[in-house]
C-alpha cells in the first residue's frame, strides 16, 4: 500500500528560513536534522516575550516585565529592558475593557484560507499572534473608539529586520479572516527602543491580494526539489555548515 503524503505545512518563521536559504530550510524543517537549541540572542528575545506574555495575562508585575530576572544571562548579556514609553502600549492590550483581547494567540488556516485549529494534523498554516485586540472603547495612549478595529501587536527585542514587513503582510491576513474586521494594523514594536514601531494597516479590500502573495511564495517553497544554498555572512550560525561537519556543500 502507497505511503499518504504527508500534508504540507509551515508558519512564518519557516517561509523566513527558506527565504533566507532554501537549503538550510530544506535540512531543518523537512530532513528535520537535529540542531543547536536557541543561541544566546534568540533566547533573549523568547525571555522577552514571556514577559509580555505573562504581562498580558496579568501573571507577573511591571518591573518583572520591564527588566526579567536580573540574575539570567544570555550569553553574558542580561535580559532584555523593555523602555517605559512601551508600557501604555502592554497595558491597552492588558486593560482592553470590553473588547476581545489575546495574547500569545495560535490561529490556523487550510490552503484555501479558511481558518482551523492550529492542532488538527491537515493545517496549512499556523500563525501566533503576540497581543490582539479588537473592538470597544479604550484608554490608551491612542484614545477612542476601536470599533470594527483590530489591532495585532507584535513584540520585538533587537532592530528591524527586512522580514519583519512580511510578517505584518501574513499576521493581517489571519486577522481579516479571523474577525472580519473593518480596518486591521498589525505593528511590530521593538521593545527596547532601538527603532520606531512598523505598522501595516490594512482593509477587506486588501484580502485577495494577500492571499495571492502568500499562495505564490508557499507554492515556490513547496515545490522546491532543489532547495539550492544561499551563503551569506550568516552561514556562520547555520548548524548545517560544513564547518559544524554538517551536509551543507557551500559553506
Ligand atoms: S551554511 Fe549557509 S548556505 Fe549552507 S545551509 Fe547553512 S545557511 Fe545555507
Amino acid at each position: 500500500m502507497e505511503a499518504e503524503a504527508k500534508p504540507f505545512r509551515w508558519s512564518f518563521s519557516q517561509w523566513e528560513a527558506y527565504n533566507q536559504c532554501p537549503a538550510k530550510w530544506h535540512f531543518k524543517n523537512v530532513l528535520k536534522l537535529p540542531s543547536s537549541p536557541p543561541g544566546p540572542a534568540a533566547a533573549r528575545g523568547l525571555d522577552m516575550h514571556d514577559r509580555c506574555d505573562k504581562y498580558v495575562a496579568n501573571a507577573i508585575d511591571v518591573q518583572t516585565l520591564r527588566y526579567g530576572d536580573p540574575t539570567m544571562r544570555f550569553g553574558g548579556k542580561k535580559p532584555a529592558v523593555i523602555a517605559e514609553k512601551y508600557l501604555p502600549i502592554l497595558d491597552s492590550y492588558k486593560d482592553h475593557p470590553n473588547g476581545v483581547r489575546h495574547s500569545e494567540y495560535r490561529m490556523g488556516m487550510t490552503n484555501e484560507f479558511t481558518l482551523t485549529s492550529p492542532n488538527i494534523p491537515g493545517v496549512w498554516c499556523v500563525g501566533v499572534l503576540d497581543a490582539v485586540r479588537f473592538g470597544g472603547a479604550w484608554t490608551g495612549p491612542e484614545r477612542g473608539q476601536d470599533d470594527g478595529i483590530l489591532r495585532i501587536a507584535e513584540w520585538k527585542s533587537g532592530t528591524p529586520k527586512d522580514t519583519h514587513a512580511d510578517q505584518r503582510k501574513l499576521y493581517a491576513l489571519f486577522g481579516l479572516r479571523g474577525w472580519q474586521p473593518d480596518v486591521v494594523e498589525v505593528t511590530t514594536y521593538y521593545l527596547e527602543d532601538t527603532a520606531p514601531p512598523e505598522r501595516l494597516v490594512v482593509k477587506p479590500s486588501a484580502e485577495e491580494k494577500l492571499k495571492d502573495l502568500w499562495r505564490g511564495r508557499v507554492e515556490q517553497m513547496q515545490k522546491d526539489k532543489i532547495c539550492a544554498p544561499r551563503s551569506g555572512a550568516y552561514c556562520q550560525w547555520c548548524d548545517y555548515s560544513r564547518l559544524k561537519g554538517g551536509p551543507c556543500k557551500v559553506s
